[in-house]
């Protein structure tokens, strides 16, 4: 099997230790690019009449840029920058940075108005020529972008309508910046200076075509389609895909994929899932997929023979990235579904290290796969706890939150040496995290999923 494009499984140290090598190129590539504009513009020979802060505010303006054309390659899911780190680690430090972005943007015209204050008519959209008007518009482009990501939920933004005003937003900053600095002029003349400028244009330029064409392009060769769709406890949906004349895919237990059902791959509505199917499983793959909104409550009406395309694998959520003696699962509702991936995987790997999983739900109605679970525990070495926030009567196993409590009854001794994999709603994987740091299991041995990137 050959992987499709996303992050590579990585089953040893070696692999580990070159993916983070690569990872650390990228940085130091990323880095460059990013600071390169500054150093040109702070080390070139100011005319007269043209001193070092208004040279400053023009190198920051350019960095700024940097940063915001280089977004659409932290966006691009190019596997060789995302496998070092994590698909979410990557999402998290283009949001950081975008406000690191709007920083360097909003000193480019503060620094010249403050050096100069006859200049602030830039500043006015009425008397402001139209290379400052451009300028303005990549600046009130960039707000309205960090405003309405910020405040998604409060707007009643849905994710979809989001993602295509996010990116008419992200080209019109970079487009307008790229025009306002060609009718500044000044900076993009002479040989080395023009030539900068225009790698630097064409870079933003193939990262935008490949978010939006490339990419959806090489998806479209690579089809799959339902085989089956069953009903699980707790309105959970198993989806069974097969690939249609490829391999299929090749992923490390409780990584996921983008999944976009019954639409062109070009369409913006893809959802990301955890594959819950045994990563020795070959030809198809399963995903668990609970109710929550407009696309996951439609999932119990698919007919098998949809088709549908995946991107992946990606994530870094997986034993295979942290090996150790024992592993302890803690999963709270559909948080169940890349732990289930790695039980399976290690089920067929015959794996007889000690496995413990923590389950919360909140009735034992609720508890999706529990007689596979049950089977597990025959199939490992492995103890599953239900913990369940509204036990019916009669139940005798533990209830309400998994807290210090819960964890002191069942991690047993030298919790510090098992390996943690936690996935459920982020106050669970808030108590439970700050619980097990507080018993000296160190930071290292914990793996956080959240079903949260946007
Ligand atoms: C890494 C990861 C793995 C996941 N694995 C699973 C899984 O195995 N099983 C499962 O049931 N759920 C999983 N989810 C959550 C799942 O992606 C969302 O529940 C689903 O996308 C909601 O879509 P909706 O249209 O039904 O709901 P909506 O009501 O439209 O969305 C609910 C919330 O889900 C998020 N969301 C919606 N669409 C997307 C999207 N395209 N991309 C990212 N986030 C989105 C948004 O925060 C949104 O506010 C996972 C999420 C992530 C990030």
């Amino acid at each position: 099997m050959t992987p499709a494009d996303g992050e590579a499984p990585t089953r040893s140290p070696a692999g580990g230790a070159a993916a983070a090598a690569k990872g650390s190129g990228w940085l130091l590539m990323y880095l460059l690019v990013g600071v390169t504009p500054l150093v040109v513009a702070v080390t070139a020979n100011p005319p007269p009449g043209r001193g070092f802060w208004l040279e400053l505010s023009v190198g920051l303006g350019f960095v700024g840029l940097s940063l915001l054309g280089l977004q659409f390659a932290t966006v691009s899911r190019f596997s060789a920058v995302t496998a070092p780190y994590g698909l979410d680690v990557v999402l998290n430090y283009h949001r950081m940075i975008s406000f690191v972005a709007l920083g360097f943007v909003l000193a480019h015209p503060a620094i010249i108005v403050i050096q100069d204050p006859a200049l602030a008519e830039i500043l006015n959209p009425v008397t402001a020529d139209w290379t400052a008007r451009f300028g303005q518009t990549s600046i009130l482009a960039l707000v309205a972008l960090i405003v309405t990501s910020v405040w998604r939920t409060r707007f009643r933004l849905p994710y979809e309508a989001w993602r295509v005003l996010h990116g008419a937003l992200a080209v019109t900053v970079v487009v307008s910046a790229l025009i306002h600095i060609e009718r500044v002029g000044y900076y993009v003349d002479g040989f080395w200076k023009r030539g900068l400028w225009i790698l630097m244009s064409a870079v933003f330029v193939a990262l935008l075509v490949n978010v939006y064409l490339v990419q959806p392009w090489r998806l479209r060769r690579r089809r799959w389609e339902i085989v089956s769709v069953e009903a699980e406890r707790g309105g959970v949906w198993t989806l069974t895909l097969r690939p249609l004349g490829h391999e299929g895919v090749r992923f490390s237990p409780g990584q996921f994929a983008w999944l976009t059902i019954d639409r062109s791959p070009f369409a913006v509505r893809e959802h990301p899932f955890s594959f819950s199917s045994s990563a020795d499983e070959h030809g198809t793959v399963t995903f668990a997929i609970k109710e929550a909104g407009d696309f996951t409550s439609t999932v119990g009406r698919l007919r098998p023979g949809t088709r549908a395309y995946l991107d992946g694998p990606y994530g870094v959520f997986s034993y295979e990235r942290n090996e150790g003696p024992r592993f302890v699962f803690v999963a709270g509702g559909i948080g169940i579904s890349p732990v289930l991936s790695m039980l399976r995987t290690l089920a067929d790997r015959g794996d007889r290290r000690p496995c413990l999983l923590l389950y919360a739900n909140e009735s034992w109605q609720d508890v999706a796969y529990r007689d596979e679970l049950t089977d597990l525990e025959e199939r490992l070495h492995l103890t599953v706890v239900h913990v369940l926030a509204e036990p019916h009567d009669g139940w005798t196993g533990e209830s309400g939150l998994i807290d210090g409590a819960v964890l002191d009854r069942h991690l047993g001794d030298h919790p510090e040496r098992a390996r943690y994999f936690l996935c459920g709603p982020v106050p669970m994987m808030d108590g439970v995290q700050a619980a097990l740091l507080a018993r000296g299991v160190p930071a290292g041995h914990l793996d956080l999923e959240l079903f949260d990137l946007v």
